[in-house]
């Protein structure tokens, strides 16, 4: 085919293809200056009224061939697309992001490393029972050249009247026996209002999935200069969970671990569903550091070992583990604890992949 009527039109059109293009494009970087404007002023970024009434004049200007429903229908969608381009760039200008922080953030915790190419143990009992309880999980923790333990003296139950934890007077116990084996003490606060009371007995504060969404509890941990485990809600996306990461950094944060532990879905033969793609995609998305709890994940002893093994395999810079001397007695997450033994052998079968920290 070679008329030349049809090349010349064809030739007009790949021009008007490219102006198109390059206004398609212009027209979104003036977007995105506005965007920033209205920021800068606290104005909302969406303006459904403004919207219309451009949709309106476009119409009332429209000479055709293409019809009112058509001309409506493009902009409709150049508008979402645009809007999409804004959010886009507003989610990767947040301070968990990595084109504000390009570099993975790498931090120290009693001698043991969190982030980067380190696999990290947080391994204790699920709630702070006795002191033997809490002395014979310490020892074997520092036999093993661990450095952090876990243990919950703050129990946010889902019934008022299962366990609620020793409280502050656990956490203290809990602080005087781990420093006796130089360990970091990790544990949950689930009130705003005991994080001034708790802060001297705890190297790190962990915030429990049910509270991810607790505001004035970030804040006030944000606060504090010390580092933060954050969990996930088993009901939260992946854009929830930096969003509520992004109120510790905003409050002054630098050292957070983010903690996938499972979301709730349709299936029942595990407690919660582990998330595996969390991992990369939070890693691809944010320099803080992921580790994976697999024991509130799914809740049960048997799939621990495969599930540890997936967390490392997939990336994870560490692993939560619920360890206890005797997990038949235990006063709260009995099934999912791993008594000694079977915590000894898992950390041995993790240590084929590369050293534990
Ligand atoms: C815990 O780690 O002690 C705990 C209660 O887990 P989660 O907040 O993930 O339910
Ligand atoms: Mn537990």
């Amino acid at each position: 085919m070679s008329d030349e009527t049809l090349s010349a039109l064809r030739g007009q059109i790949d021009n008007l293809n490219f102006k198109i293009l390059e206004l398609y494009n212009e027209r979104a970087r003036v977007a995105l200056q506005i965007a920033q404007r209205k920021k800068e002023l606290g104005y909302p970024g969406y303006d459904p009224v403004r919207e219309g009434e451009m949709i309106e004049r476009l119409l009332a200007a429209n000479k055709g061939p293409f019809d009112d429903l058509s001309i409506g229908r493009l902009f409709k969608e150049l508008f979402k697309n645009t809007l999409e381009l804004m959010e886009s760039h507003q989610s990767q200008a947040l301070l968990s992001s990595r084109r504000v922080h390009p570099q993975d953030t790498i931090f120290n915790l009693n001698g043991a490393p969190l982030g980067g190419a380190n696999f990290t143990i947080l391994a204790g009992p699920c709630s702070l029972e006795t002191p033997q309880q809490i002395e014979e999980v310490a020892a074997f923790l520092a036999q093993r050249g661990l450095k952090i333990m876990r243990g919950g003296a703050f129990k946010p139950r889902t019934s008022p009247y299962s366990f609620q934890g020793l409280g502050l007077e656990g956490l203290k116990l809990f602080h005087q026996i781990a420093k006796r084996y130089h360990l970091a003490v990790l544990s949950e606060i689930d009130d705003p209002r005991t994080v001034e009371e708790a802060y001297p007995y705890l190297d790190m504060f962990q915030i429990g999935a049910r509270n991810m969404y607790n505001y004035p509890l970030l804040r006030e941990v944000g606060r504090q200069d010390k580092p933060i485990l954050l969990k996930r809600h088993f009901a939260a996306t992946l854009e929830e969970f930096l969003l509520s990461a992004e109120y510790l950094l905003q409050a002054g944060a630098h050292q957070i671990v983010l903690c996938e532990r499972g979301i709730r879905t349709f299936e029942r033969w595990t407690r919660n569903t582990l998330d595996l793609s969390a991992v990369p995609l939070l890693q691809r998305q944010s320099h803080l550091p992921v580790v994976v709890d697999i024991s509130h994940a799914v809740g049960r002893r048997d799939l621990l070992l495969p599930l540890a093994r997936a967390a490392r395999a997939v990336g994870a810079q560490g692993l939560m583990l619920e360890l206890h001397p005797q997990p038949q007695f235990a006063r709260s997450d009995s099934q999912q604890q791993l008594d000694l033994q079977a915590g000894a052998q898992l950390l041995e079968n993790l240590k084929e992949y590369g050293p534990l920290s």
